[in-house]
């Protein structure tokens, strides 16, 4: 197990503060009873001793992270939440600390009353921050013995030790400092992100946890009422109708640090409950929310030692979707998808003549160095494009003897024009939309899917994600942040053969879109937009519908008869008819920004007591069953073996 010691002080930032506890007695002027004796009052933190403290006599409290019995000489490595300093016990000046030292456990709490010295010349640990001086002990108290812990409390590597076990002792493993450097970064952003709003007139409102059912769209969590027995609560998949209630309020500008529910499908890194920061405005245009967003995110990374360059770059979703066959798309690195277009019919291939013929496309991304992949990844490239919905994927790489690949005949056999013009489309797609990569065809390899735009550019997005991991395209350290907007309003249910909104149906549509509402769906747009940093999505938000005529259209459009419409949203419909200003907002998911921010490989990681990815806690062992007693009053009678939704 490799020993690393990560200095939580020296997380960006302001230093840890933690108030020592005279301090805390001189604010509160409470006198403790009962408290340790004077002499045992803790006067500094393990890992803030430094040289200018030589001589000093300290009192510590902590944890034994680890004994080293050299016979006449122990080290102790002393650890609270600053960091580890070493306690040196020689037998022949104290014996009675040497003789209690050998005997303890890791893990064991303990008080140290002792003085700061200077290692000796060559023992000093410059890994540590600490590592010039060390405390000789004078007295030790064993506040509390510890068993062996299941695990050790160092650095992991992922997956050194068991994430279950990490869980069900989730208190053990947030002794390790990556993990107390995660819960400091997540404190620090929250706080940063606070002031930024504090600052700007936002007041910070709680809204239910037990509600009714809100239209995000997935699964929700039910409590049952007691007092109606058969009727249930919500929790809120998110607080989105009682913000917008709280603009027909008059509050003008609304934040929460909120979780939320939603009792999705379990992917791998999903969590029943998440942290949004969420945001509502009044009198706003879509680009004072972006704005304000925006301006937040560079606060609050700043806050956590990360400084995002601004602006961030605007995208439609359209283009996104061309462009990058994501609407997420990763913007570290280039490689844009290019649309060959009629330069591509002017090889003599069948399936481009066809693709075309039908009304679709063909698409290509042209990779800069590409050429040096072998065959068989290429084919396996090609297979992961067709498990992606493309009908296949023709391939052509440049070498310095010519073109290879199963284009290479159809292009030897074009008219010199039509190959010109082929190569020259090929050439464009290459330097990307931004001109980006210069350069020749030379070396390079396109990889082509003709056929439904969408599912060509959904399939070669895949296979552009796929090469940047192989070809090491994504520059070390570069941050992308870009706003995807302009998302369509609706998309198509294909189960349930309807529309269904594809943000919520409070969003609105762009107004010269309106008189597509119910004649054609497919094709308004929304006010609707992303967040997404190095192609993760971080939240999403929208203008939001304040027009009842409108607002009932969408719900037509959708299928929600007036009757439900009144049933699910009359309070909120009611409220609109009282006065309600233009208004619009989002919320960012603050699990991932965390998990961004610290590097983290899930988010889990990141949240103090996470679910594993099974939607279970370990160490409380929920979800449990519940004694028939609790059920009783509630109505609720539970069928074993009741098939799974
Ligand atoms: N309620 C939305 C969500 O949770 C965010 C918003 O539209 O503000 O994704």
């Amino acid at each position: 197990m490799t020993e690393r010691v990560v200095d939580v002080a020296g997380l960006p930032g302001e230093p840890l503060p933690l108030a020592r506890p005279r301090e805390v007695e001189a604010e509160t002027s409470a006198a403790r009873a009962g408290g340790p004796a004077p002499d045992w009052q803790r006067s500094d933190f393990c890992g803030t001793l430094r040289a200018a403290d030589e001589g000093k006599v300290v009192v510590l409290d902590g944890w034994v992270q680890r004994i080293r019995d050299h016979g006449q000489l122990v080290f102790l490595d002393l650890r609270d939440r600053t960091g580890v300093v070493q306690v040196t016990c020689d037998a022949s000046r104290t014996p009675e600390v040497h003789a209690v030292v050998r005997d303890l456990k890791p893990e064991s709490v303990v008080a140290v009353r002792g003085r700061v010295r200077r290692r000796a010349p060559g023992a000093e640990n410059p890994r540590m921050a600490t590592g010039e001086i060390e405390v000789e002990p004078e007295r030790l108290l064993v506040l509390a013995a510890a068993k062996t812990p299941p695990f050790p409390i160092g650095a992991h590597a992922p997956g050194e030790v068991d994430e279950r076990l990490r869980l069900r002792h989730r208190y053990l493993d947030l002794r390790r400092p990556e993990m107390f450097a995660h819960l400091v970064l997540r404190h620090r952003f929250v706080k940063a992100a606070r002031d930024f709003f504090d600052a700007r007139g936002f007041l910070e409102i709680e809204t239910p946890m037990l509600t009714r059912s809100t239209p995000e769209g997935a699964r929700d969590f039910l409590v049952p009422s007691r007092l109606e027995p058969g009727s249930f609560y919500a929790l809120p998949q998110s607080p989105q109708l009682f913000k917008q209630l709280l603009m027909v309020a008059g509050v003008e500008r609304y934040v929460q640090f909120v979780r939320c529910f939603r009792d999705e499908d379990l992917r791998a890194d999903r969590q029943p409950e998440h942290t949004q920061i969420d945001v509502e405005m009044s009198f706003v245009t879509q680009e004072d929310v972006l704005a304000t967003m925006e301006a937040m995110m560079i606060h609050a990374l700043g806050a956590v030692g990360r400084r995002p360059p601004g602006p961030f770059r605007r995208m439609s979703y359209r283009e996104a979707i061309d462009r990058y066959g994501s609407d997420k798309p990763d913007l570290r690195f280039g490689l844009a998808i290019a649309d060959l277009g009629p330069a591509a019919a002017g090889l003599p291939f069948p399936p481009f003549a066809k693709a075309l013929g039908e009304g679709g496309s063909v698409r290509a991304l042209v990779v800069p160095g590409g050429a040096r992949l072998s065959r068989r990844e290429i084919e396996g490239l090609a297979e992961e494009a067709r498990e992606r919905g493309a009908s296949g994927l023709v391939w052509l790489a440049g070498g310095p003897d010519g073109w290879r690949g199963p284009l290479a005949r159809p292009l030897a056999e074009a008219g010199d024009d039509a190959a010109a013009r082929f190569l020259a489309a090929l050439r464009e797609g290459l330097a990307g939309p931004d001109g980006e990569a210069a350069g020749g065809l030379e070396g390079s390899l396109a990889l082509l899917v003709a056929g439904p735009a969408e599912a060509a550019s959904a399939a070669l997005g895949h296979i552009r994600l796929r090469l940047a991991e192989r070809l090491s395209l994504v520059p070390d350290g570069r941050d992308a942040f870009v706003w995807v907007t302009d998302f369509p309003m609706f998309e198509w249910n294909e189960e349930e053969s309807r529309w269904d909104a594809k943000h919520h149906p409070f969003t609105a549509p762009h107004e010269e879109d309106l008189d597509a509402l119910l004649t054609d769906p497919g094709r308004v747009r929304a006010h609707a937009y992303d967040l997404v940093w190095n192609g993760v999505e971080l939240g999403s938000g929208s203008l939001r519908i304040h027009r009842r005529d409108v607002q009932e259209r969408v719900f037509r459009a959708i299928g929600l008869g007036d009757e439900e419409a009144r049933e699910k949203f009359g309070f909120l419909l009611e409220a609109f008819e009282y006065g309600v200003p233009p208004h619009g907002g989002m919320a960012l998911g603050l699990d991932r920004i965390a998990m961004l921010v610290a590097g983290a490989a899930t988010i889990r990681e990141v949240i103090a007591f996470p679910k594993s990815a099974s939607g279970a806690d370990p160490l409380t062992g929920a979800p449990a069953a519940v004694d028939p007693s609790q059920l009783l009053p509630l109505g609720i009678e539970v069928r074993r073996g009741a098939p799974k939704a």
